[in-house]
């Protein structure tokens, strides 16, 4: 039986891509394996599949009687279905350890880097597996992608070393044009139905007890959002009501200007003002600086909440 290989749900670039290569890596040493994914790529994860000719992971979100290998998250919430009646046999990570066990032993490769992709450069490395061409592609871009094209806090030298040695190997001779055409398809976003923005990129916390829900939509211009602004909240206000959460906030970042517009449905918005030292502009508030959720939105609102 194949190991099933999968990121997160609402799958991102960096899961998509992981799947793929951890798939490869696997199959490469003697492990059948094939890369999955809990949902349809989204339309930059598109775009990266089709410029390096690699067809999207078939869809699964049930891990019941399969061997699985998790990529890009170690958390419950953000993974397949009954878990517990699947088998886990590897994580491959860059996010903090998630509430997961395993019965058997198991291979970890968790680094507190900017991509899941950087670990898996290092993995090619390691096993003396030449990385192929295409792979080499996609890796590079879910690193561009996860980084924010260097600028994230979560960026480290070893990812911008990474996508150096892959630039190399898939030909990409300036990867800062092909970060950008990344970037401007991500941002578009006429046509698409709200619900679709709210959870093109989102992930749901247990913080203390709480259901709390946050989304991310990077563009390389917050004007382009302006219009959908009182859409999207009057979206994430239903997003909130409907799961039972006690919060949904929704981070409209502008990469060029190097913050986010924060839109906010909570049972009590002061846990917004206790994360950020500052109160909101009713249900906005714009976050200078702050581009990453892992590392400068998730642990402000698990202090907030009082974890
Ligand atoms: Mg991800
Ligand atoms: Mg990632
Ligand atoms: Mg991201």
């Amino acid at each position: 039986m194949a190991i099933i290989v999968c990121g997160h749900k609402n799958p991102d670039t960096d899961s998509i891509a992981a799947a793929i290569a951890i798939a490869d890596l696997l199959t490469k040493r003697g492990m059948a394996a094939k890369p999955v994914a809990q949902g349809a790529v989204n339309p930059e994860s598109k775009f990266v599949l089709d410029k390096f000719g690699l067809p999207a992971p078939e869809i699964v979100t049930d891990a019941s009687g399969q061997k699985i290998a998790l990529v890009d998250h170690s958390d419950l919430a953000q993974s397949l279905d009954n878990l517990a009646k699947g088998e886990i046999v590897g994580i491959y990570d860059h996010h903090k350890l998630g509430d997961v066990t395993t019965p058997n032993p198991l291979e970890m490769w968790v680094w507190p880097v900017g991509c899941t992709g950087t670990v898996i450069n290092s993995m090619y490395k390691f096993y003396g597996i030449e990385i192929p061409k295409n792979i080499a592609g996609i890796t590079l871009c879910s690193i561009l992608s996860d980084t924010v094209m260097y600028k994230s806090v979560t960026c480290t030298e070893a990812d911008k070393k990474a996508v150096a040695e892959l630039a190399k190997i898939a030909g990409v001779s300036d990867v800062m044009a092909l970060g950008m055409e990344m970037f401007k398809v991500k941002s578009a976003v006429e046509g698409t139905p709200m619900r679709d923005l709210v959870f093109r990129d989102y992930k749901d916390f247990d913080m203390s007890g709480k259901k709390v829900g946050i989304g991310q939509l990077e563009v390389v211009d917050l004007a382009i959002l302006e219009p959908y602004k009182d859409k999207l909240l009057a979206e994430i206000k239903k997003v909130k009501e409907e799961g039972k959460r006690h919060s949904v906030f929704l981070l409209l970042t502008d990469i060029m200007k190097e913050g986010s517009l924060m839109l906010i449905a909570s049972d009590d918005p002061s846990v917004v003002e206790k994360a950020y030292g500052k109160a909101p502009d009713g249900p906005t508030i714009w976050l200078d600086g702050v581009m990453s959720r892992k590392k400068q939105v998730v642990p402000n609102f698990e202090k907030a909440f009082g974890k």
